[in-house]
């Protein structure tokens, strides 16, 4: 397969102005099939502390460039992933499991990311305080200026390697912070391939750091570093607990999971619904958090929505990742593949239709639809991170909105319809970081603000957003009179 011709490499940390080698070694493998993909050097807590004395030192030197010096570091960052974007993709491919169409578009959206956080390096200013607005700051002037946390802890999930390291790692350059990158055990390979490139594109010694290895040591580690100001993570629920209880004093911000849904309403355009639904729900296999998984359509519809659903869904293509026509591949690995087939057969006993698909071979998940399913299943409450949506029906809009909003989640949800006040009404009463009008709860642009409420999060990414959280406000105040 083309995807596998780069053969096995051996990876080595990016640790200061080394690469450093251990005695422990991983070996990664392609979650479609098992098969080996490149050897990895596993890291430790020691590393993680040697890493943030290394980020240390290049946060003295980072926090002196001028706005002009970040936005054109970031630049060259972005031409070098331009230039390899091919090679970078592969990797994105064999280390996730994601159809190599979907490992190009990351690619792309990662360059959309440093470009946004090229843009807010340029920009990046303090402000005027209008200090004598108080009786006691008469004959005085202030303004504040935007400082650099100094040393930011990157914590990423397994879906989107790349371009969730460059949400994060993109704004703490534009800030002027050094990082320590933790990806996630099962895809580190895109991390340290950036590492290559943002060394060649002149980043001082130090400035991007990357400790492979388990959450629960190189992860903690890291989280209790005390050498490290920020921890910015985006992963699980569950780990997301584990972090702030953990983090102290320092600063978090947390992108957790979702169970997202869209309401489809009866002057909605069910065509351009379905075509959506499909994007949004089966990107990936389901694999990304603000994937479709729950969707409410009113009751007049529901059959006809149900049935176009059903024959988009029938033409998906399954297949190897590394092909152009494949669709659907694997999930990260068979475990994840045998909790979904679990929670869709125990939904279905308890009086689910499975309409097509849900069935499993290894790792990978037949694409499917299920109607009527029973809103406290695990299938409905839960993430499913699966190529599964569930298409139930409702009566009337409030008591579709109390449904998508009776969740812990509140990552992005969707709304389909033509009536303006409608859709606004919705809007304002949906409980999620993000509304789309029109479209389903998977769209994002990489400069937008996004994140969570509820349980899916705190804080918001977007380099623009992010910047404000790793950058912290100085006031410099002086007396004229
Ligand atoms: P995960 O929580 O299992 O792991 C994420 C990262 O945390 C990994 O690098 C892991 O090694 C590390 N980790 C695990 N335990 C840790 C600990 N105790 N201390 C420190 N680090 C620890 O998540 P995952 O399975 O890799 O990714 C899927 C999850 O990520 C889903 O819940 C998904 O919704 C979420 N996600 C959220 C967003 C978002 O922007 N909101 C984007 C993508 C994925």
């Amino acid at each position: 397969m083309a995807v596998l011709e780069q053969g096995l490499q051996d990876y080595l940390l990016p640790i200061g102005d080394e690469w450093v080698r251990t005695e422990k070694i991983d070996t990664i493998r392609l979650p479609y099939d098992g098969s080996p993909v490149a050897t990895v050097a596993q890291g430790d807590p020691a590393l993680v502390h040697r890493a943030a004395r290394a980020a240390r030192q290049a946060a003295a030197v980072l926090e002196n460039w001028s706005n002009f010096e970040r936005a054109e570091f970031l630049d060259r960052i972005a031409a070098l992933l331009r230039r390899d974007h091919a090679a970078v993709a592969c990797l994105i491919s064999l280390e996730t499991g994601k159809p190599i169409s979907e490992a190009r578009v990351e690619v792309d959206r990662g360059l959309q990311t440093l470009l946004a956080s090229s843009i807010v390096a340029r920009g990046l200013h303090g402000e005027v305080v209008p200090i004598d607005g108080a009786a006691i700051g008469a004959g005085r002037m202030a303004m504040t200026i935007r400082q650099p946390l100094g040393v930011i802890g990157i914590i990423t999930p397994f879906n989107v390697p790349l371009n969730l390291a460059l949400h994060k790692l993109g704004p703490a350059l534009a800030g002027g912070n050094a990082v320590v990158h933790k990806p996630s055990e099962q895809t580190p390979l895109s991390a340290l391939k950036l590492a290559e490139l943002i060394r060649e594109a002149g980043a001082p010694a130090g400035t991007y750091n990357v400790v492979t290895g388990l959450g629960e040591t190189v992860g903690r580690a890291l989280v209790e570093c005390p050498e490290i100001d920020m921890i910015t993570f985006t992963g699980s629920v569950e780990t997301g607990r584990a972090i702030r209880a953990r983090a102290g004093l320092k600063k978090v911000t947390l992108e957790l999971g979702g169970n997202s849904a869209v309401i489809i309403e009866p002057d909605a355009d069910l065509d351009a619904a379905v075509t959506r639904v499909v994007q949004g729900g089966y990107g990936f296999s389901g694999q990304i958090c603000i994937s479709v998984q729950r969707v409410y359509v009113h009751q007049s519809v529901a059959t006809e929505f149900r049935g176009k659903l059903v024959a988009a869904v029938e033409k998906l293509r399954v297949g190897h990742p590394g092909e152009d026509s494949t669709q659907i591949a694997s999930l990260i690995s068979e475990q994840a593949a045998r909790r979904v087939e679990s929670w869709t057969q125990e939904a279905a006993h308890a009086g689910a239709k499975v309409l097509t698909g849900g069935n499993r071979t290894n790792s990978t998940i037949h694409p499917g639809v299920l109607a009527d399913v029973p809103e406290d299943s695990a299938f409905m409450k839960n993430e499913l991170f699966g190529p599964l949506v569930a298409v139930n029906g409702y009566d009337n809009l409030d008591d579709a909105i109390r449904l998508v909003n009776g969740t812990p989640y509140g990552l992005q949800a969707g709304i389909y319809t033509q009536h303006l006040q409608r859709a606004f009404q919705a809007a304002r009463k949906l409980r999620a970081g993000g509304i789309l009008i029109n479209d389903v709860p998977t769209f994002r642009a990489d400069h937008m603000p996004y994140g969570g409420t509820k349980n899916s999060g705190l804080g918001r990414e977007g380099p623009r957003y992010a910047i404000e959280e790793m950058t912290e406000p100085k006031l410099i105040c002086w007396r004229v009179g």
